[in-house]
C-alpha cells in the first residue's frame, strides 16, 4: 500500500492528469507531472513538473526517483522509455497501452475475449483499401491504426469516388465498417491489483464531429439491456490484462447486441459525470486502485446525471453557465480556446 503523503507520478499533463491530480490531493497525496509540452494544466495543480521528451532516459529515471507509483493519463505514451522507470510500480501495466495503441490490435485482443467489433481489415496501401471495400462494403470508415483521438485521422467513405479521391497518409491504417448503432454508450470500471471490479452506472454517449459531447446516466432501455454482455466482456480485458485502475470500454448498441469499438486504458470523458453524480468518482478510485487503499462505493449520488462538454468558444459562455445554480461547471485553465478543443464541462444532477 502507498499510504498518503506519498508521491504518485502522472505521465502527461492534459486534464485527465489534473483532474486525477485534484482527487489525488484530497486523500494527501502529492503528484508529479511528466509531460513533454511547455505547458501543463495537469502540472498547475500539482507538486511538482518534469518538462521532457518522452524518450529523455535521464529525465524519466529522475522523475521516478521521486515517484512511490506511477500511471499515466494519456494513452498514446510510448512504451519502451518506461523502462527507465525501474523498479517504480506502473499502474496499469504497459500492456495495457501497447493493447490500446493501435486498433488493430485491440480489436483483435477483444475478439479473443469473445468481443465482437465492427467488421475491419488493415490498409497498408490502395490496393489493401480496395480489397478492404470489396469484402467489407461501404459506407466505412478509415483510420489510422495508431495516435488517433476525438475522431482525428478517420475518413469516412461514403462512395467509390471518396476511396479513390483519398491521399493515403504513410502510416498503417485500418478500414472498419461502418456500424448502424441506435447509440452509443461506455463501460467504466475500476480494477483493484487483488481483482476486485467496480462498475459505474453505464452512461449513454452522443458525440458530434467524432467529439464526445454528452454522456447521460441511467442510460434508456436500448442500452440498458446490453450492459451485462459489454461488463462481462470489459471484465475480462481487465482481467486479461492484470489491469490495476480504471478502464473504459466503448460500445455501439445494436440490434445484435453491444459491438465494441475501442478502449481506453485510464480515466475516461464519458466518466466525468462520476465527480459528483456517483459516490466515488473514476479519479478517486483510480488513485485508490494504483495506491493498493479499498475501492469506494461507484453508486450513482443521484436519480439522474448529465455531463455535457464545453468545447471551443462554448467556453466563454461559463457566466451563463454558472448563472443556473444547478449546474457544476469545470474549466480545465486551458489558455487557447481553439475549435473542438475540450476546455471543460458542466455537470447536472436531477436529485428527486
Ligand atoms: P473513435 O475515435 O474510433 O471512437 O471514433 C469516434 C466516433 O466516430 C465514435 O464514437 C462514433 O461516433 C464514430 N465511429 C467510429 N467508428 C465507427 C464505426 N465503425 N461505425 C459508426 N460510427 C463510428
Amino acid at each position: 500500500m502507498i499510504p498518503p503523503g506519498e508521491t504518485i507520478g502522472i505521465l502527461g499533463g492534459g486534464q485527465l492528469g489534473r483532474m486525477i491530480a485534484m482527487a489525488a490531493a484530497q486523500l494527501g497525496y502529492r503528484c508529479h507531472i511528466y509531460a513533454p509540452e511547455e505547458d501543463s494544466i495537469a502540472a498547475e495543480v500539482s507538486a511538482a513538473f518534469t518538462r521532457a521528451e518522452w524518450d529523455d532516459a535521464e529525465a524519466m529515471t529522475r522523475f521516478a526517483a521521486d515517484c512511490a507509483v506511477v500511471t499515466y493519463e494519456f494513452e498514446n505514451v510510448p512504451v519502451g522509455p518506461l523502462a527507465a522507470l525501474g523498479d517504480v510500480p506502473l499502474h496499469p501495466h504497459p500492456r495495457a497501452l501497447e493493447t490500446a495503441q493501435d486498433r488493430l490490435n485491440e480489436k483483435r485482443f477483444v475478439e479473443r475475449l469473445g468481443g465482437r467489433p465492427a467488421p475491419y481489415a488493415p490498409v497498408d496501401s490502395a490496393a489493401d483499401l480496395a480489397a478492404a471495400i470489396a469484402t467489407i462494403g461501404m459506407p466505412g470508415i478509415l483510420k489510422t491504426r495508431r495516435d488517433g483521438y476525438d475522431g482525428k485521422g478517420q475518413w469516412r467513405i461514403m462512395s467509390a469516388a471518396d476511396a479513390e479521391g483519398l491521399d493515403l497518409p504513410e502510416q498503417p491504417l485500418i478500414y472498419e465498417g461502418f456500424v448502424r448503432f441506435d447509440a452509443e454508450f461506455s463501460v467504466i470500471l475500476c480494477r483493484a491489483a487483488d481483482g476486485d471490479i467496480r462498475f459505474w452506472e453505464t452512461p449513454r454517449n452522443v458525440h458530434e464531429g467524432g467529439i464526445l459531447a454528452r454522456s447521460s446516466v441511467p442510460a434508456p432501455a436500448s442500452i440498458a439491456g446490453l450492459v451485462s454482455e459489454a461488463r462481462t466482456l470489459a471484465a475480462k480485458v481487465a482481467d486479461a490484462l492484470g489491469y490495476v485502475g480504471v478502464l473504459t470500454l466503448e460500445f455501439f448498441a445494436t440490434a445484435d447486441g453491444p459491438v465494441f469499438n475501442e478502449m481506453a486504458p485510464r480515466v475516461h470523458n464519458s466518466g466525468h459525470w462520476t465527480i459528483e453524480g456517483a459516490v466515488t468518482s473514476q479519479f478517486e478510485n483510480h488513485v485508490r486502485a494504483i495506491c493498493g487503499l479499498p475501492l469506494g462505493d461507484t453508486a450513482l449520488a443521484a436519480k439522474a446525471v448529465e455531463m455535457r462538454n464545453v468545447i471551443g468558444d462554448a467556453a466563454e459562455d461559463w457566466p451563463a453557465i454558472l448563472s443556473d445554480p444547478a449546474n457544476h461547471l469545470h474549466l480545465y485553465g486551458k489558455a487557447a480556446a481553439r475549435p473542438g478543443r475540450k476546455m471543460g464541462h458542466v455537470t447536472r444532477l436531477v436529485l428527486a
